[in-house]
Protein backbone atom coordinates (compact mmCIF):
# COMPACT_ATOMS: atom_id res chain seq x y z
CA UNK A 1 0.00 0.00 0.00
CA UNK A 2 1.02 3.53 -0.89
CA UNK A 3 -0.17 4.88 2.88
CA UNK A 4 1.98 7.15 5.00
CA UNK A 5 1.73 8.30 8.52
CA UNK A 6 2.21 11.61 9.46
CA UNK A 7 2.99 12.40 13.48
CA UNK A 8 2.01 15.31 14.66
CA UNK A 9 2.88 16.63 18.55
CA UNK A 10 0.00 18.21 20.03
CA UNK A 11 2.04 19.20 23.23
CA UNK A 12 4.08 17.62 25.97
CA UNK A 13 3.14 16.40 29.54
CA UNK A 14 5.64 16.47 32.37
CA UNK A 15 4.91 13.61 34.68
CA UNK A 16 6.42 13.91 38.43
CA UNK A 17 7.81 10.28 38.13
CA UNK A 18 9.45 8.04 35.39
CA UNK A 19 8.47 5.05 37.19
CA UNK A 20 4.82 5.98 36.49
CA UNK A 21 5.05 5.00 32.98
CA UNK A 22 7.23 1.79 33.84
CA UNK A 23 5.58 -0.09 36.60
CA UNK A 24 7.59 1.31 39.67
CA UNK A 25 10.90 0.71 37.87
CA UNK A 26 13.60 3.42 36.80
CA UNK A 27 12.97 5.39 39.70
CA UNK A 28 16.93 6.52 39.00
CA UNK A 29 15.28 8.54 35.75
CA UNK A 30 13.05 10.61 38.49
CA UNK A 31 11.04 12.84 36.05
CA UNK A 32 9.73 12.12 32.89
CA UNK A 33 9.38 14.68 29.48
CA UNK A 34 6.69 13.08 27.53
CA UNK A 35 4.51 14.14 24.43
CA UNK A 36 0.90 13.96 23.42
CA UNK A 37 0.51 13.85 19.86
CA UNK A 38 -1.94 12.49 17.19
CA UNK A 39 -1.33 10.34 14.32
CA UNK A 40 -2.27 10.74 10.14
CA UNK A 41 -2.71 8.11 7.74
CA UNK A 42 -2.92 9.42 4.25
CA UNK A 43 -2.94 7.87 0.71
CA UNK A 44 -5.33 5.63 1.20
CA UNK A 45 -9.25 5.90 0.60
CA UNK A 46 -9.91 8.39 3.53
CA UNK A 47 -7.89 10.65 5.72
CA UNK A 48 -7.60 8.70 8.79
CA UNK A 49 -6.87 10.49 12.33
CA UNK A 50 -5.67 8.97 15.14
CA UNK A 51 -6.34 10.40 18.98
CA UNK A 52 -6.98 14.38 19.18
CA UNK A 53 -4.65 15.23 22.35
CA UNK A 54 -5.66 16.35 25.47
CA UNK A 55 -8.51 19.16 25.65
CA UNK A 56 -5.97 22.26 26.46
CA UNK A 57 -3.59 23.53 28.67
CA UNK A 58 -5.69 25.11 31.00
CA UNK A 59 -8.11 22.28 30.82
CA UNK A 60 -5.18 19.26 31.59
CA UNK A 61 -3.47 21.38 34.49
CA UNK A 62 -6.78 22.08 36.17
CA UNK A 63 -7.95 18.05 36.20
CA UNK A 64 -4.15 16.72 37.43
CA UNK A 65 -4.34 16.22 41.01
CA UNK A 66 -1.61 18.15 43.52
CA UNK A 67 1.18 15.47 45.09
CA UNK A 68 0.77 15.44 48.83
CA UNK A 69 3.40 17.35 49.18
CA UNK A 70 2.00 20.31 47.07
CA UNK A 71 3.52 19.71 43.95
CA UNK A 72 2.09 19.29 40.70
CA UNK A 73 2.06 15.01 39.46
CA UNK A 74 1.75 15.82 35.76
CA UNK A 75 2.20 19.11 33.93
CA UNK A 76 0.94 19.98 30.10
CA UNK A 77 2.69 22.29 27.98
CA UNK A 78 1.76 22.96 24.36
CA UNK A 79 3.33 25.94 21.80
CA UNK A 80 1.56 27.66 19.92
CA UNK A 81 2.37 25.54 16.30
CA UNK A 82 1.01 22.21 18.61
CA UNK A 83 -2.30 23.70 18.75
CA UNK A 84 -4.46 21.47 16.47
CA UNK A 85 -4.87 23.83 13.59
CA UNK A 86 -1.18 24.87 13.46
CA UNK A 87 -0.37 21.39 13.70
CA UNK A 88 -2.26 20.23 11.03
CA UNK A 89 -1.51 22.52 8.79
CA UNK A 90 2.35 21.48 8.29
CA UNK A 91 0.81 18.43 6.35
CA UNK A 92 -1.66 21.37 4.83
CA UNK A 93 -4.84 19.65 6.21
CA UNK A 94 -7.87 21.39 8.40
CA UNK A 95 -9.78 19.26 11.08
CA UNK A 96 -12.79 19.30 8.18
CA UNK A 97 -10.81 17.43 6.09
CA UNK A 98 -9.95 14.06 8.33
CA UNK A 99 -12.79 11.10 7.67
CA UNK A 100 -12.06 9.12 9.93
CA UNK A 101 -10.96 9.39 13.51
CA UNK A 102 -9.86 6.86 15.86
CA UNK A 103 -9.40 6.84 19.74
CA UNK A 104 -7.29 4.39 20.71
CA UNK A 105 -8.98 4.66 24.05
CA UNK A 106 -10.92 7.43 25.91
CA UNK A 107 -8.30 8.49 28.39
CA UNK A 108 -8.44 12.15 28.39
CA UNK A 109 -5.09 12.37 26.41
CA UNK A 110 -6.46 10.94 23.35
CA UNK A 111 -9.71 12.33 22.90
CA UNK A 112 -9.58 15.90 24.22
CA UNK A 113 -10.29 17.75 21.10
CA UNK A 114 -12.94 15.33 19.44
CA UNK A 115 -15.33 17.95 19.24
CA UNK A 116 -13.11 19.85 16.67
CA UNK A 117 -13.62 17.36 14.17
CA UNK A 118 -16.72 17.93 12.13
CA UNK A 119 -17.01 16.26 9.53
CA UNK A 120 -15.49 12.78 10.88
CA UNK A 121 -16.96 9.24 11.99
CA UNK A 122 -15.35 8.58 14.94
CA UNK A 123 -14.54 4.90 15.71
CA UNK A 124 -13.32 3.68 19.15
CA UNK A 125 -14.15 -0.52 20.71
CA UNK A 126 -17.32 -0.71 22.30
CA UNK A 127 -16.10 -2.06 25.50
CA UNK A 128 -13.78 0.99 26.17
CA UNK A 129 -16.72 3.12 25.55
CA UNK A 130 -18.69 1.03 28.28
CA UNK A 131 -15.65 0.84 30.87
CA UNK A 132 -15.20 4.97 30.50
CA UNK A 133 -18.52 5.13 32.27
CA UNK A 134 -17.73 2.50 35.14
CA UNK A 135 -13.51 2.57 35.23
CA UNK A 136 -11.97 0.93 38.67
CA UNK A 137 -10.98 3.09 41.49
CA UNK A 138 -8.18 4.71 40.27
CA UNK A 139 -8.78 5.57 36.95
CA UNK A 140 -11.48 7.81 37.05
CA UNK A 141 -9.42 11.36 36.44
CA UNK A 142 -7.66 9.48 33.53
CA UNK A 143 -11.63 9.09 31.74
CA UNK A 144 -12.20 12.94 32.97
CA UNK A 145 -14.97 10.52 34.89
CA UNK A 146 -18.03 12.58 36.40
CA UNK A 147 -16.80 10.48 39.67
CA UNK A 148 -13.63 12.39 39.49
CA UNK A 149 -14.64 15.34 38.51
CA UNK A 150 -18.39 15.79 40.00
CA UNK A 151 -20.56 18.12 37.32
CA UNK A 152 -18.48 17.78 34.59
CA UNK A 153 -18.95 15.18 31.43
CA UNK A 154 -15.60 14.10 30.03
CA UNK A 155 -13.81 15.30 26.66
CA UNK A 156 -15.27 12.57 24.45
CA UNK A 157 -19.08 12.96 25.81
CA UNK A 158 -21.18 14.04 22.51
CA UNK A 159 -18.58 12.55 20.27
CA UNK A 160 -21.44 10.70 18.00
CA UNK A 161 -18.77 6.74 18.00
CA UNK A 162 -19.10 4.29 15.18
CA UNK A 163 -18.52 1.01 17.86
CA UNK A 164 -15.94 -1.69 16.88
CA UNK A 165 -15.61 -5.17 18.45
CA UNK A 166 -12.15 -6.86 18.56
CA UNK A 167 -9.89 -6.40 15.57
CA UNK A 168 -11.40 -4.57 12.69
CA UNK A 169 -10.54 -3.92 9.18
CA UNK A 170 -11.20 0.23 8.87
CA UNK A 171 -10.22 0.60 5.67
CA UNK A 172 -7.47 -1.59 3.03
CA UNK A 173 -4.32 -1.13 4.72
CA UNK A 174 -5.74 0.20 8.35
CA UNK A 175 -6.75 -2.12 10.82
CA UNK A 176 -7.17 -1.75 14.83
CA UNK A 177 -5.89 -4.58 16.51
CA UNK A 178 -7.53 -5.07 20.12
CA UNK A 179 -4.43 -4.71 23.25
CA UNK A 180 -5.94 -4.44 26.42
CA UNK A 181 -4.24 -3.68 29.27
CA UNK A 182 -3.46 -0.42 29.68
CA UNK A 183 -7.41 0.30 29.39
CA UNK A 184 -9.34 -2.45 29.08
CA UNK A 185 -10.96 -1.36 25.55
CA UNK A 186 -7.60 -0.73 23.90
CA UNK A 187 -6.99 -1.04 20.48
CA UNK A 188 -3.75 -0.11 18.51
CA UNK A 189 -3.76 0.77 14.70
CA UNK A 190 -2.29 -1.44 12.20
CA UNK A 191 -0.89 0.45 9.14
CA UNK A 192 0.40 -1.23 5.70
CA UNK A 193 2.62 1.20 4.02
CA UNK A 194 4.90 1.41 1.44
CA UNK A 195 7.93 0.74 3.67
CA UNK A 196 6.42 -2.03 5.49
CA UNK A 197 3.79 -2.34 8.33
CA UNK A 198 3.74 0.07 11.43
CA UNK A 199 1.62 -0.46 14.54
CA UNK A 200 0.67 2.30 16.42
CA UNK A 201 0.46 1.49 19.90
CA UNK A 202 -1.00 4.15 22.36
CA UNK A 203 -0.64 3.33 25.56
CA UNK A 204 0.46 -0.19 25.25
CA UNK A 205 3.66 1.28 25.21
CA UNK A 206 3.54 4.89 26.31
CA UNK A 207 7.45 5.00 25.34
CA UNK A 208 10.23 3.19 23.67
CA UNK A 209 11.20 1.33 26.60
CA UNK A 210 7.81 -0.16 27.60
CA UNK A 211 8.18 -1.93 24.15
CA UNK A 212 11.93 -2.81 24.29
CA UNK A 213 12.34 -3.92 27.49
CA UNK A 214 9.38 -5.51 28.01
CA UNK A 215 8.41 -3.22 31.19
CA UNK A 216 4.66 -2.84 31.78
CA UNK A 217 2.78 0.58 31.93
CA UNK A 218 2.51 1.65 35.28
CA UNK A 219 -0.70 2.48 34.32
CA UNK A 220 -2.37 -0.88 34.27
CA UNK A 221 -6.05 -2.75 33.89
CA UNK A 222 -4.83 -5.70 33.98
CA UNK A 223 -1.53 -6.90 33.83
CA UNK A 224 -1.98 -10.81 32.56
CA UNK A 225 -3.73 -8.87 29.97
CA UNK A 226 -0.59 -6.56 29.01
CA UNK A 227 1.25 -9.51 28.47
CA UNK A 228 -0.86 -10.73 26.27
CA UNK A 229 -1.29 -8.23 24.36
CA UNK A 230 2.28 -7.91 24.05
CA UNK A 231 2.78 -11.30 23.06
CA UNK A 232 0.10 -10.35 20.21
CA UNK A 233 1.73 -7.29 19.10
CA UNK A 234 4.99 -9.40 18.25
CA UNK A 235 3.10 -11.59 15.89
CA UNK A 236 2.43 -8.73 14.17
CA UNK A 237 5.86 -8.39 13.04
CA UNK A 238 5.24 -4.28 12.51
CA UNK A 239 7.11 -1.52 13.65
CA UNK A 240 6.03 -0.29 16.48
CA UNK A 241 5.18 3.17 17.48
CA UNK A 242 5.48 4.61 21.15
CA UNK A 243 2.68 6.78 21.57
CA UNK A 244 3.81 9.45 23.91
CA UNK A 245 7.60 9.02 23.61
CA UNK A 246 9.02 12.18 23.46
CA UNK A 247 12.28 11.52 21.71
CA UNK A 248 10.06 10.50 18.56
CA UNK A 249 9.92 14.13 17.78
CA UNK A 250 13.68 14.96 18.26
CA UNK A 251 14.40 17.10 15.87
CA UNK A 252 11.66 16.77 14.12
CA UNK A 253 8.10 18.74 13.18
CA UNK A 254 6.43 16.36 11.38
CA UNK A 255 7.44 12.74 12.31
CA UNK A 256 7.35 10.76 8.49
CA UNK A 257 6.86 7.02 8.64
CA UNK A 258 6.18 4.95 5.93
ZN1 LIG B 1 -4.09 6.02 28.49
ZN1 LIG C 1 -1.98 8.56 27.04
Amino acid sequence: MNLKIFGLNLGFITNLYHAENTLQQNFEKGRIYVCSPTWVILGGEKKILVDTGYPSVEWFNNHIPKSKSGSFWQRAERKPDQELIPALGKIDLKPEDIDIVINTHLHFDHCGQNDKFKNSKFIVQRKEYINAFRPFTGFEWAYANPLAFPGEMPPFWGTNFTFIEGDTKIVDGVKCITIPGHSPGEHGVLVDTAKGKYFLAGDLFPTTENWERKIPTGYISDLNEWYRSYDKVLTLNAKVISHHCATNFEGVDVLELG
